[in-house]
């Protein structure tokens, strides 16, 4: 799936399945996101379809895109779900996903985290540390239930990726270092309220390679052996997310070619795999709508200064990262270099310096591509400007998902203290 696959031009104008974008625009106002149901759906079956001869369970990463129209579409299609917080949890057993294809990642979740999700029995739990591992004990032997857990494991490995989304590596936050985990596989054999399940592994997000991927695989299958001679039960090897997508011209291995790569490195166990994709399911199956505010002729270099900005998609101002930025309405017109930037107050607030678009003025519509995941789960009312609606397309019909809040919503969750 490339940038454009979902959102193509008819007669120089953008379209996501039957419905230009401009018609969407001229009823939600911009900025919004725009998701292809479609796309979605499509991306979710190459999955299933890639991982059909292995006992595969996909479990959608929620914090790339929790909305609950995403979680309910992919719910549909019998997805699972890796969260992080309670509020993901809850937003995942909201839409209907069954608790039964919850796993449950994250360094640092609380008691009351670990008690709800407890309370609801979860598929596993990923447990990055000894110490949240003992306390998940503890509350399961209060609850006079048993945790299903798998430690991730940080197999050391480079995943060749932007060192704030690589977590594979020995200096990296997450997980039990491999080196350590027979150790930590062995106390928690002796923990009440612990039955060990399987083991898990996450090295990173938009990974363009696969030999990270199936060195630290062959690192887990050894592992997996291992652990089984010492006399523990592993059922379940959680691959992770983390395989890439297309933003501007990265060749990303199909998740055909993916899955092949993880039946070869741990087909022989005979455990069930559980997947956590986020963005490869949702990235290239969104983008954020914008209008130009104005065009701005600088001593230098043209701006094209956009309505929306970096508290409405952070990925430019935070990773340095690429997306494609496309006129919605292409006309006849000539491409021309801008830096596209938006209206908050910080030079970082620039989605791209020195970029070719499609001649543009002020009222013009333009698309930022690839924003399906880690956009508006990550957008905040920085600035006191209104959080971007979110809108989802289905063939000919299209829904607001999210609406655009007033400034009254925003004003009214602040309370003045009595002395003022
Ligand atoms: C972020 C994350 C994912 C999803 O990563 P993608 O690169 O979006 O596929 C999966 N598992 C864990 C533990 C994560 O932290």
């Amino acid at each position: 799936m490339t940038p454009v696959s979902y959102f193509p031009h008819k007669n120089n104008e953008m379209y996501v399945d039957d419905i230009a974008i401009s018609d969407i625009a001229k009823q939600v106002k911009t900025p919004f996101y725009c998701y292809s149901s479609t796309a979605i759906e499509t991306s979710y079956q190459e999955y299933k379809n890639a991982f059909s001869a292995q006992d595969a369970l996909v479990c959608f990463a929620v914090k790339a895109n929790s909305n609950q129209a995403v979680l309910a579409t992919l719910a549909k299609l019998g997805s699972g779900a890796d969260v992080v917080s309670m509020g993901e949890i809850r937003r995942a057993i909201a839409a209907g996903i069954p608790a039964n294809k919850i796993v449950y990642s994250g360094v640092a979740k609380s008691q009351e985290e670990i008690h709800y999700a407890l309370s609801l029995g979860i598929l596993q739990f990923n447990v990055e540390s000894e110490p949240e591992l003992e306390l998940i004990s503890k509350v399961a032997t209060s609850l006079n239930t048993t945790a299903a857990i798998a430690f991730r494991i940080n197999p050391d490995v480079c995943a060749q990726t932007h060192a704030k989304i690589s977590t594979g590596k020995a200096e990296n936050k997450f997980g039990v270092p491999i080196s350590k985990a027979r150790i930590a596989y062995n106390q928690a054999a002796a923990l009440p309220g612990i039955k060990i399940q399987g083991v898990d592994v996450h090295i990173g997000s938009q990974l363009t390679s696969l030999a990270p991927f199936a060195e630290a695989y062959q690192r887990i299958a050894e592992l997996v052996t291992e652990l089984r001679s010492d006399g523990h039960d592993i059922s379940v090897v959680d691959v992770g997310g983390g395989l890439g997508i297309t933003y501007l011209d990265e060749v990303i291995p199909s998740k055909q070619t993916y899955a092949e790569m993880v039946k070869a490195q741990l087909g022989h166990l005979n455990c069930k795999i559980i997947l956590e994709p986020g963005r490869s399911l949702l990235g290239n199956a969104g983008i954020l709508v914008s209008s130009v505010a104005f065009v701005k002729n600088g001593e230098e270099r043209q701006f094209l200064m956009l309505d929306a900005g970096m508290n409405d998609l952070i990925r430019p101002s935070m990773y340095d990262a690429y997306h494609q930025i496309i006129a919605v309405n292409k006309g006849e017109r000539e491409l021309k270099t801008y830096d596209v930037v938006g209206p908050v107050c910080e030079t970082g607030d620039t989605f791209a310096k020195a970029r070719q678009v499609h001649e543009s003025d002020a009222g013009d519509l333009i698309a930022i591509m690839s924003s399906g995941a880690y956009g508006a789960v990550m957008s905040s009312s920085y600035n006191t400007r209104l959080l971007a609606p979110e809108v989802m397309v289905k063939g000919s019909e299209f829904a607001v998902i999210r609406k655009r809040p007033s400034y009254e919503d925003i004003i009214k969750q602040d309370i003045t203290p009595s002395w003022l």
